[in-house]
């Protein structure tokens, strides 16, 4: 019932006030594909944003602010600069900074990313999300320049949402990387220059496409491709990377398989059925399941059991490589 209310108001945050045509470009562009960004300059209308995108925004900016106080209550961190605005005119860029800290006599750009717990595990196993690091470079530029204070370092600090733990990444400072991001931007002026749209950067069936606002636009007549209709090419492209993601789907099942033997072996061994291992609780249970065993009822009834069996079919498809 009243769900529904916020979902409206929601939907009313994200479109009464519309964002595009671009006037500037932002830091979190690093993170956009430059045909997104041609589409924001142009005011494309792209679909409508789901209503869930504006609470996950606001709840964002929430946990900032709170994390910011709750350093500055440690009473060890100074809080130099918050929210502070960035801007530079040249390159038309305007931007806001989380914080900047002194920390041990030394300046930080701190950057917080509130993120689910799926993905703050693949932080902790495969390091900080490149576009996360670049933003926070970005920063650390802006900093060093505009507010004339020499800062080094930055910290990308993670939050996961689900759990309220937290992970952090001192980055070091690398120009090389801002200036990359600077050549990005004017490739995308050039494309605005010359009514061009770059090259799609990514597959249709890529996340980044299957969540962009603009993937009816910038998929218009491809996606309605018949099959029939594909290529050879196409098709035996697609075929390739559905037996991709089915190999990728085997193997992510046995890591599952011998990950989850090893801890019960691990907790069997200690005799343990539940405990706390680092940030987990885990729990071994005793599952017990009753089934009915066809095999002894067919040997029971064999024939009068007949009638109680239903055909159902599908169509399997099959996929091999032709070595
Ligand atoms: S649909 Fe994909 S390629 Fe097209 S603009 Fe969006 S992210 Fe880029």
């Amino acid at each position: 019932m009243i769900s529904e209310l916020l979902k409206e108001f929601a939907v009313r945050q994200l479109t009464e006030k519309p964002k595009y045509p671009k006037e500037r470009h932002w830091p979190s562009d690093v993170a956009k594909c430059l045909r997104v960004l041609v589409y924001q300059w142009r005011g494309e209308t792209g679909l409508t944003p789901e209503a869930r995108l504006f609470f996950v925004l606001s709840d964002g900016e929430t946990h900032h602010k709170l994390i910011v106080q709750q350093l500055e209550r440690t009473g060890r961190i100074e809080v130099v600069m918050k929210e502070a605005p960035l801007k530079d005119k040249e390159r038309n860029i305007s931007g806001k900074l989380d914080a900047l800290i002194k920390f041990n006599n030394r300046f930080y750009v701190l950057e917080i990313k509130s993120i689910n717990r799926y993905g703050f595990d693949e932080i902790i196993r495969q390091g900080p999300n490149e576009d996360h690091t670049i933003q926070l470079q970005l920063y650390l530029h802006f900093v060093k320049n505009t507010y004339q204070i020499d800062t080094q370092q930055g910290i990308l600090l993670y939050k996961c949402k689900d759990t309220a733990r937290f992970y952090d990444f001192i980055i070091d400072y690398n120009e090389n990387v801002v200036q990359d991001f600077f050549e990005k931007l004017k490739i995308v002026e050039e494309h605005l220059r010359n009514k061009t749209l770059p090259e799609r950067q990514y597959e249709r069936t890529d996340w980044h496409c299957r969540y962009c606002e603009y993937r009816q636009t910038c998929w218009a007549g491809i996606g309605q491709t018949a099959i029939t209709d594909l290529s050879q090419t196409e098709l035996s492209s697609v075929l390739g990377e559905l037996l991709d993601i089915k190999e990728k789907r085997k193997a992510l099942e046995k890591d599952e398989e011998e990950l989850s033997t090893l801890i019960k072996i691990q907790l069997e061994n200690k005799g343990i059925s539940e405990g706390t291992i680092g940030d987990y609780i885990v729990e071994l249970k005793e599952i017990s399941q009753r089934r009915l065993d066809t095999k002894k009822l067919e040997e029971h009834f064999k024939e009068q059991l007949q009638p109680f069996y239903k055909t159902t079919s599908f169509k399997k498809l099959d996929i091999k490589e032709n070595l």
